[in-house]
């Protein structure tokens, strides 16, 4: 342990983001990294518990608590504190492939479980990490390192998110030939067509390191869909073992009148075609909410997403609508540690929002019952949204059901809605033609551990196996399967 009273000497600091009124401008990142000094106090604070929580990867009540990737972190918080880099990020990528996509992005549940918490802010572990694989590269010292020996061996990857690309890594890494196949133009899953710009640079991050994993033998495939353009029959054919890793993409519609109107997008959608459009392309599909008043429908990190996108593209106002209450400002008895903190948390898009507008803009306890239409030129489109208050309240089943509160509905002006809802479990196209089996939530059945499917030699890991979830899950999905992979094919 590098400095035993850190905990007690330092307070909790975490690296300035750029202020919310300057950012909306722009599509660059808003995250900053510590300074080097700053970033030593930060590892300081870290206690190496006997028994670190952090790293476990524990579930606990359907959450996720520590580091599912089991990250060592108290032993790279030391070797920050001691100005060990080197050998801090090859303590990092001994269990992450991509920790600069987790330093960004994840939410980081090994804070929610670091014993610091428990009596006051948890260490900087996220943002230690996102410091030293920046430090890293900036050094030079992430350079492609292709295997030394080819095994005669080959996987197909199906699907470029973060469960894919760990995956290829893996098995690149253990001498197996990787070939990815992706139907999108381009490559990274939701990391490219999901994630905004603004939390994860598509030319700076992902590129560099799709580049490096280039570099070291993995040959991507883009505007290829397994199940459409070439069959998994065909894929295994030509290939020693596959994995699926094509994500829990399907999203959960609003079934209200009103809803096949002009005007109305799914936030992936709106999401993916932004960003097609700031990496210039002149894609047709662009959404445009200049001047618009825009309705998000659901509060959760896609909606935020899209909250956070419609203010850079000018929009007139912005609302969020969440369904369910709001969230404690403060750990409720019923949810301790170390579990994951259900407490309220404002976002990017609402610290924007609130900048911006005044306000934050979600609304709790709220359901939409109509979504308002007009004519013009011949076409339905959106004019506003008709929405109730609501209490969950149980039924004669002792379920929780929403109940609308009467005297509550009111009328939103709205030109554009973005549908936020969640996801429904993966595309069934590959699943309904290959036969592959199901589980009770429709996802790829296979189990946690073995990734097997039904058929022999195919795998699946990932959302395409869990349903949506997070980046550092689909990361330890993707590098447990490709171990289990390499056992097949050893
Ligand atoms: C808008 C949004 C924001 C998010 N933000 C965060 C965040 O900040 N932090 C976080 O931790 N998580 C976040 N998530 C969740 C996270 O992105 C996912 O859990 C993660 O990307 C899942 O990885 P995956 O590799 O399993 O699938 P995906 O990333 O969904 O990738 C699957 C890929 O497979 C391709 N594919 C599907 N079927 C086929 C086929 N038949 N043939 C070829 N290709 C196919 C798809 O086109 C896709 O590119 C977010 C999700 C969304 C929707
Ligand atoms: S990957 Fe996520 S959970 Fe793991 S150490 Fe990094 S921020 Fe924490």
């Amino acid at each position: 342990m590098g400095k035993a009273t850190g905990f007690m000497e330092y307070k909790r600091e975490v690296p300035k983001e750029r202020p919310p009124k300057e950012r909306i401008n722009d599509w660059l990142e808003f995250k900053n990294k510590f300074s080097e000094k700053a970033a030593k106090i930060q590892g300081a604070r870290c206690m190496e518990c006997g028994i670190p929580f952090c790293h476990s990867g524990l579930d606990i009540g359907g959450m996720v608590s520590g580091c599912p990737v089991n990250n060592l972190i108290p032993e790279w918080n030391d070797l920050i504190y001691k100005g060990k880099w080197e050998e801090a990020v090859k303590r990092l990528l001994k269990t992450n492939n991509f920790p600069e996509f987790t330093g960004r992005v994840c939410p980081a549940p090994c804070e929610g479980s670091c014993t610091v918490g428990l009596n006051d802010p948890a260490v900087t572990i996220k943002a230690n990490e996102y410091q030293i694989i920046e430090k890293a590269f900036a050094e030079g010292w992430i350079q492609p390192e292709p295997p030394e020996k080819r095994t005669g061996k080959s996987a197909a990857v199906v699907g470029s998110g973060p469960a894919g690309l760990a995956a290829a890594d893996q098995l690149n890494k253990l001498g197996h030939k990787v070939t990815v196949y992706e139907r999108q133009d381009r490559i990274g899953g939701l990391l490219v067509y999901g994630i905004p710009n603004m939390k994860l640079d598509k030319k700076k991050v992902l590129k560099r390191r799709l580049k490096i994993m280039e570099a070291e033998g993995i040959e991507f495939i883009t505007e290829t869909e397994i199940g459409k353009d070439l069959s998994l029959a065909e894929l295994q054919g030509g290939f020693d073992a596959v994995v699926l890793t094509g994500g829990a993409t399907k999203a959960r519609d609003l079934e209200v009148p009103g809803r096949e109107a002009d005007g109305v997008h799914f936030a992936v959608d709106y999401l993916k075609a932004n960003t097609k459009h700031i990496l210039g392309d002149q894609n047709e599909d662009y959404i445009s909410a200049q001047d618009k008043d825009v309705i998000v429908i659901g509060g959760g990190d896609t909606g935020t997403d899209c909250v956070a996108t419609a203010i850079r593209q000018g929009a007139k106002s912005v609302n969020q609508f969440e369904i369910m209450p709001k969230s404690p400002s403060e750990r409720q008895p019923d949810n301790p540690w170390p579990e994951w903190s259900k407490t309220l948390k404002v976002d990017y898009g609402q610290e924007e929002a609130i900048e911006l507008f005044g306000s934050d803009p979600r609304e709790f306890l709220i359901m939409t019952e109509e979504i308002l239409t007009e004519e013009a030129e011949g076409q339905k489109i959106v004019s506003g949204v008709k929405t109730v208050k609501i209490n969950w309240e149980r039924n004669d089943e002792n379920r929780f059901v929403p109940i609308e509160q009467p005297g509550t509905e009111k009328i939103w002006s709205a030109d554009l809605i973005l549908i936020a809802m969640g996801f429904l479990g993966p595309e069934e196209t590959i699943i309904e033609k290959a036969g592959l089996e199901q589980d009770q939530r429709s996802n790829i059945d296979a189990e946690y551990g073995d990734f097997k499917t039904n058929i022999d030699g195919v795998f699946a890991a990932g959302d395409m196996r869990r349903g949506q979830s997070l980046i550092v899950n689909a990361i330890d999905e993707g590098r447990k399967a490709a171990a289990e992979i390499d056992q097949y094919l050893s």
